[in-house]
């Protein structure tokens, strides 16, 4: 009996930015729509994107849309912040699912109206930048999910779980917990500053081993310009490359390299 296939894929390099908010964040600036976003990626040599707003996803088919099938390709995801405060970054296969998953977010958020005064316009715009609408919603804030929570529903429809910035002082697993509790089952996960990882991996030596990316987080154009970037090897840029490459498998590996 002979084995299907033996032939290694040929893989190859891809940067990516898998962190990016856009103008419904209401912190995020007004430039951070579909156009603005893909030219300055495309710009960067940026391969693939995922778009990942506070608790809401109105943006993301005009992102997707403004792509079109052109690269970067743009992964649909999202950014929840946990009843413990903690924020987790839930990408998802295709936009149907993540909208779905979006719904769940959206009734746990305590319902206030955004003072966009005080914390910033929530602007959702189609993939001319045309504004549509201003979301009412407050969309900052914490769900009442518990991190535990928010991993099960992000895998039970085949997301991707990786914890924002894992190395800042706040609004992280690590230092809101103090650790990554036995069992989370994350992909990867999110370091703001990859200068902190030996020092972080020193404090929490059970993390070897982890897969560690690195991304923007942009809110603003110019914070994609970043000094890290996270590097993709893979046979194709799709989204199940990289959750192989996330895993470690199949040939498949995420790097953080310094930009060149
Ligand atoms: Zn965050
Ligand atoms: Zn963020």
């Amino acid at each position: 009996m002979f084995a299907k296939n033996h032939q290694v894929p040929i893989l190859k390099r891809y940067t990516a930015d898998l962190h990016i908010h856009t103008t419904l964040s209401p912190c995020a600036d007004l430039d951070m729509g579909p156009v603005n976003i893909i030219r300055k990626v495309r710009s960067l040599g940026i391969g693939i994107i995922a778009i990942a707003d506070h608790h809401a996803v109105a943006n993301i088919p005009a992102v997707m849309e403004h792509a079109g099938s052109a690269p970067p390709l743009v992964i649909p995801g999202i950014e929840v912040q946990t009843k413990e405060e903690v924020h987790l970054l839930c990408l998802f296969p295709d936009f149907p699912t993540l909208n779905d998953f979006a719904v769940l977010i959206r009734s746990k958020l305590p319902p206030f109206r955004n003072r966009a005064a005080l914390f910033g316009e929530q602007v959702v715009v189609n993939a001319k930048e045309e504004i549509l609408y201003f979301e009412e919603m407050l969309l900052v804030g914490s769900v009442a999910m518990s991190v535990e929570n928010v991993a099960l529903e992000t895998k039970m429809r085949g997301g991707l779980l990786i914890p924002s910035h894992v190395d800042r002082p706040a609004y992280s697993l690590l230092a809101n917990l103090g650790f990554l509790p036995p069992g989370l089952d994350v992909d990867a996960l999110e370091i703001a500053r990859p200068e902190n990882l030996a020092n972080l991996l020193t404090a929490h030596s059970a993390l070897r081993g982890t897969t560690f990316i690195t991304s923007s987080d942009a809110h603003f154009l110019r914070q994609m310009d970043t000094h890290y970037v996270t590097v993709f090897y893979l046979a194709e840029p799709s989204f199940e490359e990289v959750k192989l490459a996330l895993g470690g498998k199949e040939g498949r590996k995420a790097l953080i390299e310094r930009r060149a």
